[in-house]
């Protein structure tokens, strides 16, 4: 990022002044903080544990939760905006958070005061990290059908927890895991399902080892056994059989924040595009006269813009406290396509110096071309966006929840037989 670097602006009626307030604290942040790290992040697959720390100091990590444990209860706007800016230049960092806010939102709203103590204050400080445990080998877009992890009870009444879990974002990193498994097998997995809170201290867990992931560097994302895993009867989050509950209540904001941090890197594929764009003069003009440029940039504004707007309408559906469910979903699966297509064709825009990584220069931290200029990022945010449509439900599962919606909100049933005509 050279000197003369512009960005692409992010007002938005819909954010307030506060807000705005708040997005320019955190770029700040992140352009003194965080982008200095960010090849190193990439370069080394660092886990960035002590950004977390950083963000704790400075009180981000207190927006999501309520005043009475130490937070600033300023609801998902505020989250959004971390996610927006931090996935602009470190999507490893944004997911990271994301899986540890994930963590921690069923402890705050369905834990015990004792859990909330435990556990929370840590996460808000950045000094624990929090993974969420769902997926399994063999229960993956139908977690709740297929899911094979059993918690059984003890003599104690504590649980025995066996199973494996798989992708488990900061899984090898994290001090607590909110962890779900069938607790009545005898029922289907929508009633039978509960949720716990595991320390990584707890004897029997198992972590197997990390993924080799195609981006986003620096994420741990962590197969774990559950080897009579040993979870005492007080860290059952809930009661037994809410576990369902439990996580389609997390899920609106896991969906929103996803949608935040593909915005963030659909933004940095714009700017880099249009500022070469502007300056890579072929057939004797910048390329940014052509029409197919041009309007390319255009489309890329406008799917964009979109996607922002449809983050907002999703955060301040779950701050206003509504049923979020749909518009949590719509905006996770177009923000994710759009940063997908965005990143694409920064990419392409570039030409060659797009699909070039650069060379790793160890004294300035930074990946670099043979002229010493810094490569474009275009290859890394175009990796790191692919993988936003699998994440917080696959695109395909979320499109069959939004038509599901669709069709129940207009009241539509199944017809007795065909209707062959029009109104
Ligand atoms: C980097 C990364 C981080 C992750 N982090 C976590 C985490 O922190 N915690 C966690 O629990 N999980 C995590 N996951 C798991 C993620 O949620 C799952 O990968 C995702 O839910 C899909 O499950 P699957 O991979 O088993 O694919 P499958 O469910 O096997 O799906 C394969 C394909 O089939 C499609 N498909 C499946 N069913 C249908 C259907 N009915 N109609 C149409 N298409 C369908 C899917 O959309 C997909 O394209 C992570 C995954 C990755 C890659």
């Amino acid at each position: 990022m050279g000197a003369d670097y512009t960005f692409y602006p992010t007002t938005n009626v819909l954010e307030s002044k506060e807000e705005t307030e708040f997005r320019s604290e955190v770029r700040q942040w992140v352009l003194e903080k965080v982008y200095p790290e960010a090849d190193r992040v990439e370069h080394e697959k660092l886990f960035p544990r002590h950004l977390f720390k950083e963000m704790g100091d400075r009180g981000y990590l207190r927006v999501l939760f309520p005043k009475s444990i130490g937070g600033t209860e300023k609801g998902i706007k505020y989250g959004i905006i971390l996610a927006d800016e931090i996935s602009w230049c470190m999507r490893a960092l944004t997911a990271a958070l994301d899986c540890s806010i994930f963590c921690s939102i069923p402890i705050m709203r369905f834990g015990s005061e004792e859990q909330i103590k435990k556990y929370l204050p840590g996460i808000i400080s950045g000094e624990s990290i929090g993974a969420i445990g769902m997926t399994e080998p063999g229960a993956g877009s139908d977690l709740i059908g297929s899911m094979r992890t059993v918690a059984k009870k003890d003599a104690n009444g504590d649980y025995i927890i066996n199973g494996e879990k798989r992708f488990i974002t900061n899984g090898s990193e994290a001090d607590i895991i909110s962890l779900w498994a069938l607790t009545d097998t005898s029922v289907a997995g929508h009633v039978g399902m509960s949720c716990f809170i595991v320390e990584k201290d707890f004897e029997g867990l198992e972590i197997v080892r990390d993924f080799n992931l195609m981006g986003v560097y620096g994420l741990k994302n962590t197969y774990m056994r559950l080897n009579n895993l040993k979870v005492p009867k007080k860290n059952l989050l809930g009661k037994e059989g809410m576990g369902t509950k439990i996580l389609l209540d997390e899920l609106d904001s896991e969906r929103t924040l996803a949608a935040a941090g593909s915005c963030g890197l659909a933004r940095r594929a714009i700017e880099i595009a249009a500022q070469h764009a502007n300056k890579r003069v072929q057939f004797k003009k910048p390329i940014r006269y052509f029409e197919k440029i041009s309007f390319d940039i255009a489309d890329m504004a406008i799917k964009l813009e979109a996607a922002r707007n449809l983050t907002y309408q999703a955060a301040c559906t779950i701050d206003a406290g509504l049923d979020a469910s749909k518009i949590g979903a719509i905006a996770k699966v177009f923000a994710s396509d759009i940063a997908f297509e965005c990143t694409h064709k920064a990419l392409q825009m570039c030409g060659g110096l797009g699909y070039m990584k650069g060379e790793w220069d160890e004294a300035s931290g930074k990946y670099l071309l043979p002229n010493g200029s810094q490569a474009y990022v275009t290859e890394r945010i175009f990796r790191g966006a692919r993988l936003s449509s699998i994440v917080a439900g696959t695109n395909e599962i979320l499109r069959y929840l939004i038509q599901r919606e669709v069709f129940n909100e207009m009241q539509l049933r199944k017809p007795a037989e065909s209707d062959n005509w029009g109104d």
